[in-house]
């Protein structure tokens, strides 16, 4: 099966194309469009494109179109992309005013584009339905939460191709394969011994997952991704009652307010310095305090969402590291593991300066806890579950 999956940007288009067969995969072509200002433009280009270089004598061979969407009003899971998708999309434009517009014009798009194929949504939230009302409900009014105020959690295909990996790595074979039919069967009894994973997905945009017997019991993240850890531009968690309070003494409006908090905060706003930890660091190293705490408050952050989902899910088998920071950050890894042997996790120094974004084990061999970094792949992740709903 040929599976194009389509990345929507608020200016740019970027795709690949896997053939699929079972849960294996491979990118035949791939290509991307930067300052895109018309989508049926670029689209059809890149159909074109796909003819003329042979990679496929007809767009009809091109069966299925996979968009990693991110939220939905009153919509998740993984879904066909219709007009429910389009119509969920647009009623949370004001949360993700980057991401919707363009998956519900992509989309849209495609249809046109391409007639015969079936689209299938991923939304970003879907790895979260089975949380618990308790976990995901904000103690807000009742007329808040009717609007669709509550945790959501994101970066779901990250986190839920960790619950996978993990449990293959960690001789879990049957756990891994709930994690396979989740989107499918919903969450599944595991007889025995528990398998409890908490999922550090740390890049431009970082969030921590914990995950039991593959199903994932909360995220760091809430309402929308401005939420949980610091975030390479975005705040992460704020006391509500800081944003009355700033705008009313600095004499900002809402929007003032929301673009700071979104654009100049994070690493880049506690450091002054940049929005990638590369830069922080080597600021730091060069005596920079304020860089040094965005570091430092990164790791705090990291730390605490860890140990409450440590303490939540009773114990602890896996701590992965995922995505930018997480595969290559063997500063951030390392700080983040500090003297939390009483808890089971030992870090293996050697190993975790050894490993540069490949996959390995990085505890020591007694250590209960399993540290392991885990490459991500997010683009695999949507191909294969768009093969599992149509196949
Ligand atoms: P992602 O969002 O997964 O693409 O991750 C992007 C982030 O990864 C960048 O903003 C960097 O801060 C971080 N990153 C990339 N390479 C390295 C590296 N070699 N060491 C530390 N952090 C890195």
């Amino acid at each position: 099966m040929l599976v194009l999956v389509a990345n929507l940007g608020s200016t740019s288009f970027k795709y690949r194309l896997f053939r699929m067969d079972g849960n294996g995969g491979e990118v035949i072509a791939k290509g991307g469009y930067e300052r895109v200002t018309d989508y049926a433009a670029v689209i059809d280009d890149a159909l074109t494109a796909l003819q003329r270089d042979g990679v496929i004598a007809s767009p009809d061979e091109i069966e299925a179109v996979g968009f990693k969407t991110v939220l939905g009003k009153d919509l998740s899971g993984c879904v066909m992309a219709d007009q429910q998708v389009i119509a969920a999309l647009e009623g949370f434009t004001a949360v993700a005013p980057a991401h919707n517009p363009p998956y519900a014009a992509g989309i849209a798009q495609f249809e046109k584009s391409l007639p015969n194929a079936r689209l299938v949504a991923l939304f970003e939230t879907a790895f979260y339905q089975w949380t618990s009302p308790a976990s995901y409900s904000y103690a807000i009014p009742s007329v808040w939460r009717d609007i669709g105020i509550r945790r959501y959690g994101f970066h779901g295909a990250s986190h839920k191709f960790i619950a996978e990996r993990s449990a293959e790595l960690c001789g879990r074979e049957d756990v891994a394969e709930i994690v396979r039919r989740l989107y499918l069967d919903g969450p599944q009894p595991v007889e025995g011994k528990p398998f409890r994973v908490i999922s550090c997905h740390l890049g431009g945009s970082s969030s921590v997952t914990g995950i039991r017997n593959g199903v994932a019991i909360g995220s760091s993240m809430g309402f929308s991704p401005q939420s949980g850890l610091p975030q390479n531009n975005r705040v992460g968690d704020l006391d509500s009652g800081a944003i009355p309070y700033a705008m009313r003494t600095l004499g900002i409006s809402l929007d003032e307010a929301e673009r700071q908090l979104t654009k100049e905060s994070g690493l880049l706003g506690l450091s002054g310095v940049s929005n990638d930890i590369r830069d922080v660091n080597a600021a730091a190293l060069e005596g920079n305090p304020d860089a040094q705490l965005a570091i430092d408050s990164l790791v705090h952050s990291i730390r605490h969402w860890t140990g409450a989902f440590q303490f939540e899910l009773g114990g602890l088998d896996a701590l992965v590291f995922t995505a930018g920071i997480g595969e290559n950050g063997a500063a951030t890894r390392a700080a983040v593991c500090k003297d939390l042997e009483a808890f089971g996790i030992h870090l293996d120094p050697a190993k975790n300066e050894a490993c540069r974004a490949t996959e390995s084990v990085i505890s020591t061999d007694d250590s209960s806890v399993k540290i392991i970094v885990i490459p991500a792949n997010e683009e695999l992740v949507l191909a294969r579950e768009v093969y599992r709903k149509l196949s």
